[in-house]
């Protein structure tokens, strides 16, 4: 399924004064330029942010207190960034954070800071407050084995929806069903003559990745069991630009795990091979440059071109592809759409496991940061432009320069133009996007504003600029100088004004100042065409609820027959010794797997495949998906109901003594009022289910 009205993309040069629907980039104009970016880095680190350097006397103003305007007014506190733990990302997020004027504190900070930008994990800080850029678990999530089982999950459920990732098999648990699955489908069709991709679980940048022709070719040097790996169906026809093969990043927000918040950078990297592909035969297996896309390896190839144009060379915007591909006649807003399609798919199939993972972190009620995670999507374009997931990173390269050998063994950084130009923008919006002051204002609306500010300041005399005037800045310097000075007017001019309203123009006019956003809503947007594929995390809201102690992701036997008990799923032809034994069974192979043992009990692999077990076993003559959303109706109805029940015999009955509410040991007598709602949410629940039954 297609989300409709999905993004196309404008190839258009010229600049543009509001941003139309589906471009896919910015144009270059309205970009704070690489050069620009370059500019601010070669300025050096500022802890003092450009404010300071404003006040110093940038801006030719007199010197004020810090924290107060010269009237002795507060100051409206700047968004406070901890940038200690950026590590690579930090040059790309210190520029992001100029053109923002955000405070950075790049030593950290004893007082909390609204937002903490981490280069590797969610733990890199302990953090109890604010947000931070990324969610417990994700690196776990995103490891090659975890993606595949996740996906996985999802084309038991959803062949059709899922086909846009290649058919894995994870080694060594299922070496010999990967074997006796080929040799079946080669005997079925003898012209079949596959290539597959062994890639080491948590490997990157190409480490350890080899390709076979036959099960048997897979190298157990090294030991499978000690470091486990995914083989995967090779992709042998990509589609090929200059006869060489590519890859997308992508760069994704998850910007809210509850509600789901999905965006899109409009615009991308693509990565080339630096020999001219062929397929794969027995004598070109071994040549990585021709096979594999990954900058890491290409780079030491002495073909691989830096280019200071985005449009060429072995490293190029995904914009400049599409234009091409464009330009021959490609419908490039349906490859678009199916891009949009395969990122909102592959986070539904991520997010059950990761809310297992978040409530451990964060239980509900206690102080924790909110979380929101720029992740690299690697996609290949086949030949018939289908996009296939290679994988998803969760801590995707924000570098923004290379290493160049200047002479033998010397090496230096210097600046790569196309990665500051994508990079930093998805930096910057996503800061833009997350905005605590912003979600200050959201959470204020509703109230009228006073607009008598307005009338006294009129936006067009606070606005030195506006977005239309942006390309007419055409240097670095004018443009950082003009985002400072738009800027330090604004605050000079908002403080006098009631707080509401500052805000309100505050955030007004640094986004005036600012290019359009980088970054695409695709979820809630496209929510109605996907929400139906969203099962599972109904599955890991069962399973969380049932996992008691907070900070477990794992449930003990006895949250498992409470599971059993509670949602009515024992009776005579199913006991609670079978219920036992299934715990077992499950569980015990589940735990041979190599995954983490440092708790025991029943992971959420391990509690999917039971899950899908009962539903079969339940709703014997229905397709998969069909089973489980059924039981899943049946567990919540029936979860429902008690909840009702304990709500009324709980504190409902002793806070409300009027409530003709009498409650016996087996059974419930309600008084009509409570009678009525009672039946409405079960006879909700029923037509939910009937509803689904009739759906699917
Ligand atoms: P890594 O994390 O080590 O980069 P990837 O899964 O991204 O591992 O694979 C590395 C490269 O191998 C990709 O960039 C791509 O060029 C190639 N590749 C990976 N999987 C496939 C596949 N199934 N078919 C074709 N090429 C693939």
């Amino acid at each position: 399924m297609e989300p409709a009205g999905a993004l196309p993309p404008s190839c258009s040069p010229a600049p543009e004064a509001a941003e139309p629907p589906g471009s896919p980039a910015l144009p270059a104009e309205e970009r704070p330029s690489a050069s620009a970016a370059q500019e601010a880095r070669r300025r050096g680190p500022d802890p003092q942010g450009p404010a300071g350097r404003g006040a110093r006397g940038g801006g030719g103003r007199a010197p004020a207190r810090r924290g107060c305007e010269p009237g002795g007014r507060a100051r409206r506190p700047r968004v406070t960034v901890d940038s200690s733990k950026a590590k690579t990302s930090l040059e790309a997020l210190k520029i992001s954070l100029r053109q923002l004027r955000w405070k950075e504190f790049p030593f950290g900070r004893r007082l909390p800071c609204d937002i903490y930008w981490h280069g590797v994990s969610f733990h890199d800080n302990d953090i109890f407050s604010g947000q931070v850029n990324k969610f417990p678990g994700m690196t776990e999530m995103v490891r090659k084995i975890t993606l595949s089982r996740a996906v996985r999950t999802m084309q038991y459920l959803f062949p059709l929806e899922y086909n846009f990732y290649p058919r894995s098999w994870i080694l060594p648990d299922e070496s010999s069903f990967f074997e006796k699955e080929i040799r079946m489908m080669k005997d079925r069709d003898p012209s079949w003559k596959p290539t597959f991709i062994v890639k080491p679980d948590g490997g990157c940048q190409g480490d350890g990745i080899y390709l076979i022709k036959d099960p048997s070719d897979i190298r157990l040097t090294g030991g499978l069991q000690s470091r486990p790996a995914v083989v995967q169906e090779y992709i042998c026809k990509p589609l090929l630009v200059d006869k060489l093969k590519f890859d997308i990043r992508l760069y994704v927000l998850l910007k809210s795990l509850e509600p789901l918040e999905i965006y899109i950078a409009k615009d991308g990297l693509s990565r080339f091979c630096t020999e001219p592909y062929q397929e794969p035969t027995l004598k070109n297996l071994h040549q990585v440059f021709m096979h594999l896309t990954n900058y890491s390896l290409n780079i030491h190839s002495g073909n691989f071109i830096h280019s200071d144009n985005v449009n060429t060379g072995s490293k190029r915007t995904f914009s400049s592809i599409l234009c091409r591909l464009s330009s021959k006649g490609v419908d490039v807003k349906k490859v678009w759409s199916d891009i949009i399609s395969l990122v909102i798919k592959t986070i539904i199939a991520l997010t059950p496991e990761l809310k297992v993972y978040y409530q451990s972190d964060i239980p509900a009620g206690k102080p924790g940061p909110t979380c929101f995670q720029i992740l690299g999507f690697d996609i290949l374009l086949m030949k018939n432009l289908k996009p296939m997931l290679l994988e998803v990173n969760a801590n995707p390269s924000m570098r923004i320069e290379h290493e160049q050998e200047l002479s033998p063994g010397v090496f230096e950084n210097v600046p790569s133009p196309v990665d500051e130009e994508v990079k930093v923008a998805v930096i910057r919006d996503t800061l833009r996007l997350v905005d605590p002051q912003k979600q200050k204002k959201k959470d204020i609306q509703g109230f009228p504003l006073v607009l008598t500010c307005a009338s006294t300041f009129p936006l067009q005399t606070l606005l030195p600029i506006t977005i239309e005037k942006w390309h007419l800045y055409k240097s670095a310097e004018q443009r950082c100088q003009t985002l400072e000075h738009v800027s330090d007017t604004k605050e000079e001019l908002l403080d006098a004004g009631p707080p509401d309203r500052l805000e309100h123009d505050a955030n007004k006019n640094t986004e005036a100042g600012l290019p359009s956003l980088c970054l695409k809503q695709v979820f809630p947007k496209y929510a109605k065409q996907f929400n139906y594929l969203r099962v599972v995390d109904r599955v890991a809201a069962l399973f969380i609820r049932f996992l008691g102690v907070k900070g477990t992701t794992k449930l003990g036997p006895t949250g498992f027959r409470t599971f059993i008990r509670n949602c009515k799923l024992s009776n005579s032809n199913f006991s609670m010794a079978s219920v036992d034994i299934l715990y077992i069974d499950i569980t015990r192979r589940w735990n041979s797997m190599g995954i983490d043992h440092k708790e025991s009990g029943m992971c959420w692999q391990a509690f999917v495949e039971a899950f899908f077990c009962l539903a079969q076993k339940k709703y014997k003559s229905l397709p998969l998906h069909e089973q489980v959303a059924s039981l899943i109706d049946f567990c919540e109805y029936h979860l429902a109901v008690l909840d009702e029940k304990r709500l009324v015999c709980g504190r409902g009955i002793v806070e409300r003594r009027n409530a003709l509410v009498t409650c016996q040991t087996d059974g419930l007598q309600l008084t009509p009022a409570a009678h009525t709602s009672l039946l409405n949410r079960m006879a909700t629940a029923s037509k939910l289910a009937d509803y689904r039954n009739h759906q699917y």
